[in-house]
């Protein structure tokens, strides 16, 4: 049965059809972008590594969905013959707001309170609304669903999620921690108590999901209690362009003597900070590792600051749990970065953590134990996949 998932952004719609079975399958992916501007493009690549690419105008979302179910049906590069194989539809949401605690079969209710929340997601929620409006043009009887980046998390308790702010703003604007990422940090958690045989609902699991955006996650017997990002995906570790937790008084600060207004702020924090803007050499981990091995100090500063900033979150959610069981290294960084895992999982036996520096070395990109055998906490690395945990629950709410 053949699963598209879909990621539509304001200009852009990444997609995946997947073969779900007992072994999942991608038959095709690519993306379309430049919607709306005078010239767009799509790139679409198919499992027998077949690749087109196109320029062409693509004036809306409409459009854009069109562009991607013709590259699908097409008959040197497509990989179904007629649309009717398409069973279902899985979107990927920024932001459910307080309403949404799980994945959800998308009707008008749903829609509405997507709505509801694109106050919350100004940039991510208008489009994958514009996105579901297409499908539901073009194919009016697929059933839709909705996996959101923030339901994972409603499990935090108020204290977590609470600001100290004037409870009114709460009231008033919803301002509170939502989190994002949840769909990977619930997928790597589930995968490594698969893998270990372990029961998620008696353990303790900290996932550090760490990519261009990164954010860590405390599990407690399968529930979200707390997570590094907030309101909006800039607090928490530090990040590719992102600054990650700042003292509040320091923007106002750069705000006042660089005359900033609000939006060249936001894009500020969002762009041109994190390890950018303090290495001033790149966002990219691979880049920064290469100038510290030729001795550039800033790259090194930059990595001592990544490594220092997440290992106290892995020691604050350790006390917030009262222990740890399971750390898990997920993302583009936690996957492959032997050296970034180095920085951050050694010396924390006080916590009873013994990293195992070979099996770190040797591995890269698989899920694995990175642990010593006799170590009290287990640590892994586990590859995420958020098209699949998208396909997955889609399948799970149309078919049972
Ligand atoms: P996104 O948040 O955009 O999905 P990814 O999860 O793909 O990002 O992670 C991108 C990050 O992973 C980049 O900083 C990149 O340098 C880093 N990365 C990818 N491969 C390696 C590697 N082999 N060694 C170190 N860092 C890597």
């Amino acid at each position: 049965m053949n699963v598209l998932v879909l990621n539509c952004g304001s200009s852009s719609i990444k997609y995946q059809l997947l073969e779900m079975g007992e072994n999942p399958e991608v038959r095709a992916k690519g993306l379309v972008e430049r919607i709306g501007l005078k010239m767009g493009c799509l790139a679409h690549k198919n499992n027998r590594n077949d690749r087109y690419e196109t320029e062409t105008e693509v004036t809306n979302h409409t459009v854009g969905i069109k562009l991607v179910l013709a590259a699908l049906t097409n008959k040197d590069y497509g990989v179904i013959e007629s649309l009717d194989e398409i069973k279902a539809v899985g979107h990927r949401v920024a932001h459910g707001g307080e309403y949404f605690t799980e994945s959800v079969l998308i009707n008008d209710d749903v829609i509405d309170k997507i709505k509801d929340c694109c106050d919350l997601a100004p940039l991510h929620n208008p489009a994958h609304l514009l996105g579901m409006y297409a499908m539901q043009e073009v194919l009016p009887s697929v059933p839709q669903v909705a996996v959101f980046d923030t339901s994972f998390h409603q499990s935090m308790p108020a204290s977590s999620y609470m600001y100290p702010l004037p409870y009114s703003l709460y009231e008033q604007y919803k301002i509170r921690r939502y989190g994002f990422h949840g769909t990977s940090h619930r997928f790597v958690a589930e995968k490594a108590c698969d893998i270990l045989g372990w029961d998620i609902k008696d353990k303790k699991i900290i996932t550090c999901h760490l990519g261009n955006g990164a954010s860590i996650t405390a599990i407690k017997y399968g529930d979200s209690v707390d997570t590094s990002m907030g309101f909006t995906p800039v607090e928490g570790v530090m990040m590719g362009t992102r600054t990650g937790d700042l003292d509040l008084g320091a923007l106002l600060f750069i705000m006042e003597k660089e005359k900033m207004s609000v939006s060249d702020a936001n894009s500020f924090i969002n762009k041109k900070c994190g390890t950018a803007g303090v290495s001033e050499i790149s966002s990219d981990m691979r880049d920064l590792e290469l100038a510290d091995a030729n001795g550039d100090e800033r790259a090194k500063l930059t990595l001592d600051m990544y490594a220092h900033r997440v290992k106290k979150y892995i020691g604050s959610y350790a006390a917030v749990m009262n222990g740890v069981d399971l750390i898990i290294m997920t993302g583009g960084i936690g996957e492959n970065s032997c050296d970034t895992r180095k920085r951050v999982l050694s010396d924390m036996n006080y916590l009873g953590v013994e990293f195992d520096a070979v099996k770190n070395t040797d591995l890269r990109g698989q899920d694995d134990t990175i642990s010593t055998s006799d170590s009290k906490v287990k640590v892994m690395t586990i590859t995420t996949d958020e098209e699949l945990v998208i396909a997955l629950d889609t399948v799970k709410l149309v078919f049972g």
